[in-house]
């Protein structure tokens, strides 16, 4: 069958013009600032992550750099804060140098000025690194915002490896996630006939692959914590390149949203996302075969992520209970839920099969 595929949005989509990853990348800042033309910054940062890389990356940039906020909190109210405080002066760019709290807030007030945004994080605990997308809670909801892809994402490894573990093991599972995420695409273009790109596809299955079949990972290793953050960024990528969340989330990330929602469990999102890839992959090799759930979990296991609801804070009930309101989140993203409506029966079973429970 010949699908009639939107043209619009491979015009306007915009990717990451530089990437850097590498140990002591965060010294090519200002080559960068220079290669992007910006002659005005306004930089954010947290305390920590200031005094870990903000302060050496200040100096390197001081002669351009307009002001420099400390991000206090999440949510639009701080990119508002930040705004107003700025005077409304114009710059060019955009810099956050810290956790997903700074790279999100950055992003967003970046897109709203319409200023480049430079992504230097401090942590690799998801794919929001290099993500056009941001994720806040408002009123105790989680919502996503859409902004522009970073103009240039900085990845130094040696900044990255001392961010905590539990964090690194997060950001394992968001890639790990993608495994399902793009199962759970293929499964809509079959059967609902959703616009499907392989090259996005590909570009956030292929590192999570690669990573699923490394034995004896210790993502405090440099050469595998490169393998991670790559993965990271390239998921971010294939986000940019659809415009949409697709190739990395899927219905592992609408039971993680769904435990948001409820206020359930102690999960960070790549650990929720991760045993939520163990179950999805579940169903899927259940009604379609190819899949394989035991290997997810075996290497989430390696890198000691949670692999049990007990581990992330959750009861048996609570869990069923965010599976079955997973499906009511973001309908129209067709997904192994919306497919075969597990009953609650069903649900149960998976959670004892696959050891979740
Ligand atoms: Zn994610």
């Amino acid at each position: 069958m010949r699908r009639k595929v939107s043209r619009e949005y491979l015009k306007k989509a915009e990717l990451p013009l530089i990437v850097e990853i590498g140990e002591g990348r965060r010294k090519m800042v200002r080559d960068i600032i220079d290669n992007l033309e910006v002659s005005s910054i306004l930089m954010l940062t947290g305390k920590t992550s200031y005094e870990l890389a903000g302060s050496k990356i200040e100096n390197r940039i001081s002669d351009v750099l307009v002001k420099k906020f400390f991000v206090k909190k999440s949510g639009t109210e701080e990119v508002r804060r930040i705004e107003v405080e700025t005077g409304y002066t114009d710059v060019d760019c955009v810099l956050g140098v810290g956790g997903g709290k700074v790279i999100d807030i950055a992003k967003v007030l970046a897109s709203e000025i319409n200023a480049a945004f430079i992504s230097i994080p401090t942590v690799a605990s998801h794919d929001g690194i290099a993500s056009p997308v941001a994720t806040f809670k408002e009123n105790g909801n989680p919502i996503s915002i859409s902004t522009r892809p970073p103009a240039a994402v900085i990845a130094d490894l040696l900044i990255l490896r001392h961010s905590p573990i539990r964090l690194l093991r997060s950001g394992y599972g968001d890639l790990l996630s993608n495994v399902t995420a793009v199962k759970d695409w293929r499964l809509a273009k079959e059967k609902v006939g959703e616009d499907f790109n392989e090259v996005a596809a590909s570009m956030a299955l292929m590192p999570a692959n690669l990573m699923l079949s490394t034995k004896g990972l210790d993502l405090q290793e440099v050469r595998i914590l490169e393998m991670l953050v790559r993965g990271l960024i390239l998921s971010g990528v294939a986000i940019s390149l659809v415009n949409s969340s697709r190739p990395a989330s899927g219905a592992e990330h609408k039971f993680s949203h769904a435990l948001g929602f409820l206020g359930y469990g102690k999960g960070t999102h790549g650990e929720n996302v991760g045993l939520g890839a163990i179950i999805m992959e579940y169903l899927h090799e259940k009604y379609y075969g190819g899949a394989d759930w035991y290997r997810i979990k075996e290497s989430l296991e390696t890198i000691q992520a949670p692999t049990t609801i007990k581990e992330i804070g959750l009861t048996k009930e609570q869990c069923i209970q965010a599976l079955q309101r997973a499906k009511k989140i973001r309908q129209k993203r067709y997904t192994i839920l919306e497919d075969v409506k597990p009953s609650k029966d069903e649900l149960e079973m998976v959670l004892k099969k696959t050891g979740v429970v």
